[in-house]
C-alpha cells in the first residue's frame, strides 16, 4: 500500500448523478464522514488541514514538512494559479504515535523511507502492525493462512450464505468453513472472482448476480503523465532523514466555475529531491576531482504526476475464463476494459498543467511526458461489484450487503460506483468499519 490517504468529497458523490453517468451513489459524503474520522484516528493520518470542498480535511496527525524547493513551488502555484493549492502527502504513516497506536505496539516513523522493505516499528499503516494485533488480542481471532478462498456456500432453504470453501494453497486439499456473517474483503477482483465462482440454482450467474452487473464497471485511476524540471539554487539546503512521502496538489479542475471539455479531473503527486551519484553515470569519467564531485548532492529537482478519475463504462469488465483454472482449482480472471475518450482529453490536461506550473515556479529544463496508462496499472481496481439504490442496477446496497443475501458484505473497491481522482483505501476502510457497525447491530436486531 503506497499509504497516499484522501476522503472523497460530495462533488465525487454526486457527479454520476448530476452528469447522467452510470448510475448513483446510494449515499453521500455525510454518511461516510464520521467512519472516515473513526478510521483515520486509529490508523493514524499525517497531513494538514485545507478546508477544500473538493478534498475534505481528515483527522490529521503532524503534517510532515516541505523540502526548501516544495515550499517555493508551493508559493508561485498559489500565486500563478488561483485555485490551486499544493500541500504534503496525506499520508498513513505515523508523524506521531497517539495512544491508540501506541497501544498496539506502533512507534512513529524513522524517516528512512525504506517502508517497501516492511516497518519493524509499525509506523506505516499495515493489517500486520495495525489492526492484525488488536483482533488478536480479542482472543476471538482464528486466522487460517494459505487458505484460497474459492467460493461463498448459499444455502437455497435459508436464503442464506453459510460459509465459504478454500483450497489449502500447500496441499490442494478443500475444506469448508462455516459463519452466521461473510464478509469478502479480498480486493476487487479477487472478491468478485470468488463471487463469479459461487454459482447455485438461485444465482447460476455468480453470486447476487441478480443484476448481471457483477464484473461490470471495472474502474481503475489513469496516470504516468506530468513533467519534471531543475531547480537552480538552494544547493546549500539538503534535508534531514528520508521522508516516506511526497506533495499533493489537489483536483482543481471542473471545480467552481472551471469548466474542461471532459468530466471530473485529476490531482499530483510528486515531490522534489536532490540527485545522487547516479545522475553521472553515462559520463564514463575517472579521477580523483570526478570522484569527489560524485560525492556530492546535485541540483535538486521536482515532478509532478497525475492521478486521473476514469468514468465507470459497463462494457468495461472482467470475467471468469470458461476452460482454463490456476493450481488452486479458480477459473482464470479475463479483462476486457480500455480508457476512453473523457481519460484521453484529460491526459493532455494533466501533463500540460504540470509543465506549466512547473516552468510558472521558475524551474528550468522541464520535460513534460505520457507514458500511457491502462486498467490495471494504477493498482487501484474498482466498480465491479458496484452499490446502488436499486437491485436491478447494482449488486450492492447503501450498506455493503449483497441486495439478495443479507448476511453478505463486499467491502473493497469492487463496491466503488465512481473513482474520484484520490487513492481509495481509505475509503474502503471507512465503508467496511461503517458495514461492520451495520451487521453488528442488525444482527443484534435478529434481521441477519
Ligand atoms: S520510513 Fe517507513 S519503514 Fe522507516 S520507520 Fe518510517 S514508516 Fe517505517
Amino acid at each position: 500500500m503506497g499509504r497516499q490517504s484522501y476522503r472523497l468529497s460530495d462533488i465525487d458523490f454526486e457527479a454520476n448523478a448530476k452528469e447522467g453517468v452510470a448510475i448513483d451513489w446510494p449515499i453521500r459524503y455525510k454518511d461516510v464522514a464520521p467512519w472516515y474520522s473513526y478510521v483515520e484516528k486509529f490508523v493514524g493520518i499525517s497531513g494538514e488541514k485545507l478546508n477544500l470542498p473538493q478534498l475534505p480535511d481528515s483527522e490529521f496527525l503532524p503534517p510532515m514538512e516541505m523540502y526548501c524547493v516544495e515550499k517555493e513551488v508551493r508559493k508561485r502555484i498559489e500565486k500563478n494559479f488561483p485555485g490551486r493549492v499544493m500541500t504534503i502527502g496525506r499520508v498513513a504513516n505515523l508523524s506521531k504515535a497517539g495512544e491508540a497506536q501506541l497501544g498496539v505496539g506502533r512507534a512513529p516513523c524513522q524517516y528512512r523511507n525504506k517502508c517497501s522493505l516492511g516497518c519493524p516499528y509499525g509506523a506505516y499503516f499495515s493489517t500486520q502492525s495495525c489492526t492484525l494485533p488488536p483482533a488478536a488480542k480479542t482472543g476471538r481471532l482464528t486466522l487460517r493462512p494459505d487458505s484460497v478462498v474459492t467460493e461463498i456456500l448459499y444455502d437455497e432453504n435459508k436464503k442464506r450464505a453459510t460459509g465459504v470453501r478454500i483450497v489449502d494453497a500447500v496441499t490442494l486439499q478443500p475444506k469448508e468453513y462455516f459463519a452466521k456473517i461473510v464478509f469478502v474483503c479480498g480486493s476487487a477482483l479477487g472478491s468478485t472472482a470468488i463471487l463469479l465462482n459461487s454459482k447455485s440454482n438461485r444465482f447460476p450467474n455468480g453470486f447476487g448476480n441478480d443484476s448481471g452487473e457483477l464484473g461490470h464497471n471495472l474502474m481503475d485511476h489513469h496516470f504516468r503523465t506530468g513533467a519534471s524540471g531543475v531547480w537552480e539554487g538552494d544547493l546549500d539546503k539538503y534535508y534531514i532523514g528520508r521522508r516516506a512521502n511526497g506533495i499533493y496538489v489537489p483536483r482543481y479542475r471542473n471545480i467552481g466555475t472551471d469548466k474542461r471539455d471532459y468530466l471530473r479531473g485529476f490531482g499530483y503527486q510528486g515531490g522534489g529531491s536532490r540527485t545522487g551519484w547516479q545522475r553521472n553515470i553515462a559520463e564514463m569519467s575517472f579521477g580523483a576531482d570526478y570522484k569527489d564531485e560524485l560525492t556530492k548532492p546535485g541540483p535538486w529537482t521536482m515532478g509532478l504526476g497525475g492521478f486521473g478519475e476514469t468514468l465507470p463504462y459497463h462494457e468495461n469488465r472482467m470475467y471468469l475464463d470458461k476452460n482454463e483454472k490456476d493450481k488452486w482449482g479458480m477459473p482464470l480472471v479475463v479483462f476486457d476494459a480500455e480508457l476512453k475518450e473523457n481519460e484521453k482529453k484529460m491526459r493532455i490536461d494533466m501533463m500540460n498543467d504540470a509543465k506549466e506550473m512547473l516552468e510558472a515556479s521558475g524551474l528550468k529544463n522541464v520535460r513534460s511526458y505520457d507514458n500511457g496508462s491502462y486498467l490495471g496499472m494504477a493498482i487501484h481496481e474498482m466498480g465491479t461489484a458496484r452499490m446502488g439504490r436499486d437491485p436491478k442496477t447494482s449488486v450492492l446496497n447503501a450498506n455493503n450487503q449483497v441486495h439478495g443475501v443479507k448476511n453478505v458484505f463486499v467491502t473493497d473497491g469492487a463496491c466503488m460506483v465512481s473513482t474520484s481522482c484520490v487513492n481509495p483505501s481509505l475509503t474502503y476502510m471507512a465503508l467496511t468499519a461503517r458495514a461492520a457497525d451495520f451487521a453488528v447491530k442488525e444482527m443484534k436486531r435478529q434481521n441477519i
